[in-house]
């Protein structure tokens, strides 16, 4: 059976064979594929724990989903891992973000079929709210006024428990750190406010491109850092290659003058997968300034050696070609950017390239395989397959 109550959005399910239906896109058992845990956190953990005290079932969760994963925030009652094996009840209620988003669930499980009267299904509703309450005051209390980002002190909080849970189950953790370019400069040429609209507009692009997971802050003036778990340093670099693209095609408008800008990233993890942010920050801050001295407008990465150049470019115009596999089809182009990874690419339009080509460099009889990485309007960012 499922029941929606009245006007409310409580999903009640008590039929087995429904349940395992309706699970499917809840976070899977391990035996599928790998729940994903965020750092413990007393607020959560005391809201499941009065829940299932309340309604009297075996297992409590909260479930925060970022449109591609889901994170497990609390759960308990049943091991985390075995909550979704053998599920007879189910009553679940959206957690809201203010912009009335659907952001996770706040569930109740049990192994045995059971009904919940409507006072419960209450109780559950309210649970729910006061969660969407806690978020939004939590997010004021931390946030950059700016930015809407994590102030220094919230980021370094936030990081230092994904850090340690990431360093106790042996996940992947990378730290970008970046800083605009010649920041002083637009302050001085256009002034203040046209400063403070690059720092607000760097922020809220780069966040269109970062998981809810990933934990971002604006650690000073023009000065950002984002902590990416369950992400190695060769997806780390990629992240920080389509920051530093989207930020440099941005185009604002101050004085009748159309202004751009660039940033300069460093990226670091540890290899023995035991994390200290002390030793992230300092190593992606070291990066990030060779990234300076090396030209700015580029991504470094802590002690990489060779792999370092990799990521690092000339700045080239040469003519290209974009040949589509499988047909005679080709496009002309500029390269305007290339290393021994990538390229970027210029063409009158991107819109009918698919997102694997080959690219020709006559000059160079160079014939390479390459995958789309970012893309505008008008320029390609491409990996060397
Ligand atoms: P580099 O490429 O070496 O990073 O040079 P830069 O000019 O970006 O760096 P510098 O540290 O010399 O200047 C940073 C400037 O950022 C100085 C400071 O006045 C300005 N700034 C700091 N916070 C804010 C802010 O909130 N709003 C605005 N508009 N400017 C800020
Ligand atoms: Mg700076
Ligand atoms: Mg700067």
């Amino acid at each position: 059976m499922v029941t929606q109550p009245g006007s409310t959005s409580v999903l009640l399910l008590t039929q087995p064979s429904v349940v395992s239906k309706v699970m499917e896109p809840l976070p899977p058992s391990q035996s599928e594929r790998q729940t994903l845990y965020t750092p413990a956190d007393e607020f959560f953990e005391n809201i499941v724990s009065l829940l299932r005290n309340m309604l009297g079932v075996e297992s409590t969760t909260i479930i925060v989903t970022d449109g591609e994963q889901r994170w497990l925030k609390a759960s308990t009652g049943l091991d985390p891992d075995e909550i979704y094996s053998d599920v007879k009840f189910y009553a679940g209620v959206p957690i809201y973000s203010v912009n009335d988003e659907i952001i996770g669930t706040i569930s109740a499980l049990d192994s045995c079929e059971r009904d919940l009267p409507p006072s419960q299904i209450q109780a559950l509703e309210d649970v729910a709210r006061v969660v969407t309450d806690f978020y939004e005051l939590r997010r004021l209390a931390l946030s950059d006024g700016l930015t809407g980002l994590l102030t220094r002190r919230a980021f370094e909080n936030e990081a230092e428990r994904l850090t340690q849970l990431c360093s106790r189950h042996r996940h992947p953790l990378t730290l970008i750190y970046f800083d605009v370019d010649h920041f002083k400069s637009i302050n001085d040429t256009y002034g203040h406010p046209a400063g403070d609209k690059v720092l607000k507009a760097v922020a809220e692009t780069c966040r269109t491109y970062l998981r809810q997971s990933d934990v971002f802050g604006r650690l000073g003036g023009e000065e950002f850092a984002v902590l990416l778990p369950e992400t190695d340093e060769k997806n780390a670099v990629m992240v920080a290659e389509k920051l530093r693209i989207a930020i440099g095609a941005m185009r604002f408008n101050f004085q009748d003058t159309t202004v751009a800008v660039t940033s300069s990233f460093g990226v670091a993890t540890q290899s023995d997968r035991t994390y200290d942010l002390s030793t992230l920050l300092a190593r992606a801050d070291t990066a990030m300034y060779q990234a300076k001295q090396a030209g700015r407008n580029r991504c470094m990465v802590w002690g990489a050696g060779d792999r370092v150049e990799t990521v690092v470019r000339r700045r080239v115009l040469k003519a290209g070609q974009v040949a589509f596999s499988g047909t005679h089809a080709s496009i002309d182009c500029t390269v305007r950017s290339l290393g021994q990874a990538g390229a970027g690419l210029d063409l009158v339009t991107t819109m009918n390239v698919p997102d694997e080509f080959h690219l020709l460099i006559r000059s160079d009889k160079l014939r390479v395989a390459c995958k789309v990485v970012s893309r505008t309007r008008t320029h390609l960012d491409v990996e060397f397959m």
